[in-house]
């Protein structure tokens, strides 16, 4: 009798009651384990949302902890901090935010050093502005019909590669090689290089450091700042000592700034220094969130994030602004070894690949560039006329070369032809030889290989070809400035143009052995 008295009681009470679940849902902390949370009670939290961890430990209770939701499960849900998870401990409040993670982008970003988040570290204060707003980390990629052909180059001022691998702005080159021979090095260079750029038509750079140590990355920033590259530059730093999730999200961070710029018609060159260490960071997150080992151990979707990511670089139609978004991912192999998983990965991802070689590089070849191992499959199209023009019988000179040198290895008299092909080839091969920060702009690059091909050089000694090469260009700057101007004004290099410069060529020649007799 009183049992029922109850259950009415208890029945009328809940009359009525919307039971459905509304308004904020809370979420709690049920482990905590390398970075890695597990949370339970958030059912309708999306994959990538951005949730807030309310941490009950450390000084600053206020500051919620930020963690970014991976893996949905059945009772719980998977997710990396992004940030110190020594302060979080289970029973911690959790909120969801319905964001997917998002980072600042604008042109207030130009010219400063900021982690994966936005989060300035350069110490020259916070980063504000009208035009600033959030953009998601990750993005669908432009639609075929959006797309064009690329059909501009991008200068890079290394010879070699402006001559025999060329890029075009919207392109995707990987540049790949072992440890310490010069893969970052190539990449400043490139962004040093958009200063020869005339000011309107200057591609942005985003340089997207990952795992690298600060001091390294300081360096870096210090070099660009002297002399006058920070400008045109946003750094995006995750460095070593962060917390692995930051470097998961530093390349995707550094796209989206690059997308605020491309959407808006402009040309930029985001570079992710180096993917190598990014797929590290994806294979222990991912393992940590206990999912299946694949190949080398990485998860099975390291492709997939790749190929998101570069997906995202495109040359955009005319009805789209004509905006283009040029990536140069940056990979690390071991022992030269291109066939691994992340390497090939990569290079079937990308429209071509830059090769160093370690034993080119310690016979003092820098940039050691492998022209034979290396491609760009797009950037021809967009090559100007005049380095065409140079091109074409640059790599034939230096096929031949090659060919030839591997051959008479074994031989000793040679006929008058085939030595004075190797003596070109040798004179060539000296001519790529480029020192860091030297960059060259196309317009010089195009009269120093003219002269090259064209056998202009071949009585300078090769040990006085650099010498001689300096002053030529001087030369031409000082006296000669209407040819450059010409060439870079019309991107061809006429007939009589190729006459004038050969002309003054050989005037400098025959002075020059003058001077070495004195
Ligand atoms: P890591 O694997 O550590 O990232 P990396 O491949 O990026 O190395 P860099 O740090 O760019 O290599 O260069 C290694 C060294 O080679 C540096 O000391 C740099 O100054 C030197 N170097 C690179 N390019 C040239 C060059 N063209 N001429 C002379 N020295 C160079
Ligand atoms: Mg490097």
């Amino acid at each position: 009798m009183e049992k029922d008295f109850i259950l009415e009681a208890l029945k009328r009470q809940i009359e009525g009651a919307d039971l459905s679940v509304k308004g904020e849902e809370i979420g709690r902390v049920v482990s905590v384990v390398d970075g890695i949370v597990y949370i339970e009670g958030l059912p309708n939290v999306m994959s990538s949302e951005l949730v807030l961890i309310e941490r009950s430990r450390g000084d600053n209770k206020k500051d919620a902890t930020p963690a970014l939701v991976l893996n949905l499960e059945e009772y719980a849900v998977g997710a990396v901090v992004l940030g110190d998870d020594t302060l979080i401990q289970e029973g911690d409040v959790v909120r969801r935010t319905e964001k997917v993670l998002s980072v600042p982008v604008g042109s207030q970003l130009l010219g400063r050093v900021v982690n994966s988040l936005g989060v300035p570290l350069d110490g020259k204060g916070s980063i504000k502005g009208e035009n600033m707003q959030l953009s998601p980390i990750e993005r669908s990629a432009p639609s075929v019909i959006d797309r064009e052909p690329v059909s501009t180059p991008l200068n890079t001022g290394i010879k070699v590669i402006d001559a025999t691998i060329p890029i075009g702005r919207g392109q995707r080159e990987l540049i790949i090689g072992d440890r310490q021979i010069g893969k970052t090095a190539l990449v400043v260079d490139i962004i040093l290089n958009q200063l020869n750029e005339p000011k309107e038509s200057r591609p942005i750079c985003i340089y997207v450091a990952i795992g690298q140590k600060y001091s390294k990355v300081a360096n870096i920033v210090k070099e660009l700042e002297d002399r006058g590259a920070l400008e045109h530059t946003i750094v995006v730093v995750a460095g070593a000592a962060d917390p692995v999730p930051l470097w998961y999200i530093a390349p995707f961070a550094g796209c989206a700034m690059g997308e605020y710029f491309r959407d808006k018609g402009k040309d930029v060159v985001v570079i992710y220094d180096d993917l190598s260490k990014h797929a590290w960071a994806w294979r222990q997150i991912s393992l940590l969130l206990r999912r299946p080992p694949g190949r080398e151990a990485y998860p099975g979707d390291i492709f997939y994030l790749h190929s998101r990511l570069l997906e995202r670089s495109a040359k955009l139609s005319k009805k789209m602004g004509g905006g283009s978004l040029t990536a140069l991912p940056i990979v690390e192999t071991q022992l030269g070894d291109i066939s691994a998983y992340i390497p090939t990965n990569v290079i079937s991802i990308t429209d071509g690949q830059i090769y160093l070689e370690t034993d080119l590089f310690f016979q003092g070849q820098r940039p050691a560039v492998n022209i034979g191992l290396s491609v760009s499959r797009v950037g021809s199209e967009a090559q100007t006329k005049a380095m065409k023009k140079v091109a074409s019988r640059l790599k034939l000179e230096l096929a031949q070369y090659q060919e030839l040198a591997a051959f008479v290895q074994f031989s000793a008299d040679l006929d008058e032809a085939t030595r004075r092909k190797i003596e070109r080839g040798a004179h060539l091969t000296e001519l790529l030889r480029q020192d860091q920060y030297m960059v060259m702009p196309f317009e010089e690059q195009t009269c120093v290989l003219f002269a090259g091909i064209s056998g202009l050089f071949d009585e300078i000694p090769i040990e006085k070809l650099r010498d001689f090469e300096v002053k030529f260009l001087d030369n031409l700057r000082d006296s000669h400035a209407n040819i450059l101007g010409e060439i870079r004004k019309t991107g061809d290099f006429s007939d009589k143009l190729q006459e004038r410069v050969k002309q003054i060529v050989e005037e400098m020649v025959k002075s020059y052995d003058l001077k070495k007799a004195d």
